[in-house]
């Protein structure tokens, strides 16, 4: 099973894809090469081998023509005639055959058709004044058909015809050989071309095998923490893609542990305070009763602070997870605003604060209506709690809307926040002034919610502020929901 794995995942290599290219690429032209050059060396030496035999058969049958041969008694045959004409049978392995003007074959080198009557096509066309070459490749031979005439006479008299036929066989041994070295030479060919294909590619891929020992050297955890092949563009692109990555993941694990160890810190704050304060009581046994009920109230304000923090943990989680999880209806936003302003009324009367709202226009949005509840409040809470205490501060939240987004603006008189904090109010736990927020009774977590909130929305959320004048939170959030 293993093996079968390991196999498959050899032929899917690119190893073998890059192999298997170089052979083919080596093979196939050698091939096509060797069978071209064999097929012309037949082509070609059938070809010369045709015009020798017609050459001499041409000189034969004008010999033949004007030594009157054909006329003589069979006894009396010219025997110089005769001797050439087995002569050139000798020569070129063949038979000849002479046809007289009646058909009638006048002699056979072979002795096998003698007094026969030839009327063959070919024959007749002969007789016509015509030379006919047929090479029959499959059967190795030539066949050849020529008029026998004297060119003396100027009537172009066909006397006969005759017929040669000739072997090709020894030109079939030679492509045989030839065959045989091309074959060698192609093997040859291939082999060496595998020989080196492989060592280049070897080595061509050698980067690739850098960058996956280099990945499993981060994973496993030793090494640097940093993937270098700069061997080709390729390797250096993926190699910096990777880092890139690898960063990108360092920071997240980063941000999860300092999250982790902010929340752990956050959450022990309030739990030691509850120690100390319960540690104090149980060393004073004979306090006064207003004592430990002063205590007491200081451990349940310690115990709120505490739900609190978890409270806000559990939306931030909650809002950390996908968009999906929105529960998006049409919500009026001008009632909700007010219903928001009306429940946040005390703290701000507490505060001696002024709270106004100012509507230009009704809207209504398909929003989430619990998460954008949650932004809204941290947004005005923030303006309340963070505002000057002399009695004069103000807080207004307006309303607007053209045709694509709601425009949310709160704009409190508070006391500001400092130009290097903006960039890091966002973050969780983030306080400007840590003793004052924990004396308001901050967790650090409001606008990391409101901010979540309002992206999930595909919102937008902007800070402006003075310090000592005033801050102001601009929103935007699309009218419709765009998933
Ligand atoms: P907290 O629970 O401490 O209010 P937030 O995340 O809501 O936490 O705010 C982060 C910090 O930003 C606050 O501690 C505060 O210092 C600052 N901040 C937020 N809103 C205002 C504001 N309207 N005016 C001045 N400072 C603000």
């Amino acid at each position: 099973m293993r093996k079968s794995k390991q196999l498959l995942a050899f032929f899917k290599s690119l190893k073998f894809r890059l192999i298997l290219f170089i052979l083919v690429l080596a093979i196939v032209p050698s091939l096509i090469l060797a069978a071209g050059l064999l097929n012309s060396y037949e082509s070609r030496a059938v070809s010369i081998r045709e015009s020798e035999i017609l050459s001499q058969a041409k000189i034969l049958a004008n010999q033949i023509a004007t030594s009157d041969y054909m006329n003589m008694d069979e006894e009396v045959e010219s025997s110089t005639i005769q001797a050439q004409i087995d002569m050139l049978t000798t020569i070129y392995d063949g038979r000849v055959i002479i046809v007289d003007r009646n058909f009638r074959v006048y002699c056979d080198t072979y002795n096998l058709d003698d007094h026969k009557m030839i009327i063959a096509e070919e024959v007749i066309r002969s007789f016509r004044g015509e030379d006919i070459t047929h090479y029959d490749s499959e059967n190795h031979y030539i066949e050849m058909t020529i008029p026998i005439s004297n060119p003396n006479d100027s009537s172009d008299k066909v006397l006969g015809v005759m017929l040669i036929s000739v072997s090709t066989d020894n030109i079939q041994i030679n492509q045989g050989y030839l065959r045989q070295i091309a074959t060698i030479i192609v093997v040859i060919v291939a082999v060496a071309m595998v020989f080196f294909g492989v060592l280049m590619v070897l080595h061509f891929l050698k980067p690739f095998a850098k960058i996956s020992e280099g990945i499993s050297a981060i994973k496993e955890g030793y090494g640097d923490d940093c993937l270098q092949v700069n061997n080709y563009t390729e390797t250096a692109q993926i190699c910096d893609r990777f880092n890139q990555m690898l960063s990108r993941m360092k920071v997240m694990d980063d941000s999860r542990q300092e999250f982790v160890s902010n929340v752990s810190h956050e959450l022990k704050t309030p739990m030691t305070s509850m120690k100390v304060l319960a540690d104090s009581i149980n060393t004073m046994p004979d306090a006064p009763v207003e004592l430990y009920q002063e205590f007491m109230e200081d451990i349940t304000n310690e115990i709120e602070r505490e739900t609190k923090i978890i409270n806000d943990l559990l939306s931030l989680v909650k809002m950390d997870k996908s968009a999906a999880d929105l529960n998006v209806t049409t919500v009026n936003v001008n009632e909700l605003l007010e219903q928001i302003l009306k429940r946040l009324q005390p703290i701000a009367d507490k505060q001696k604060v002024e709270l106004v709202l100012e509507s230009f226009r009704p809207v209504t949005a398909e929003v989430d209506e619990v998460k954008i509840t949650l932004a809204i409040t941290n947004l005005v809470e923030n303006a309340i709690k963070y505002n000057r205490n002399d009695g004069e501060g103000w807080v207004h939240v307006s309303l607007n809307a053209d045709h694509q987004y709601f425009y949310l603006k709160v704009e409190d008189s508070g006391i500001g926040i400092p130009e290097e904090s903006l960039e890091h109010i966002y973050e969780r736990f983030y306080r400007v002034d840590k003793s004052h927020s924990r004396e308001i009774g901050g967790t650090g977590l409001g606008l990391a919610i409101a901010r979540n909130s309002i992206l999930m929305h595909r919102g937008a959320i902007k800070v402006h502020s003075v310090l000592g004048e005033g801050t102001t939170f601009d929103v935007r959030i699309p009218l419709n929901y765009i998933a």
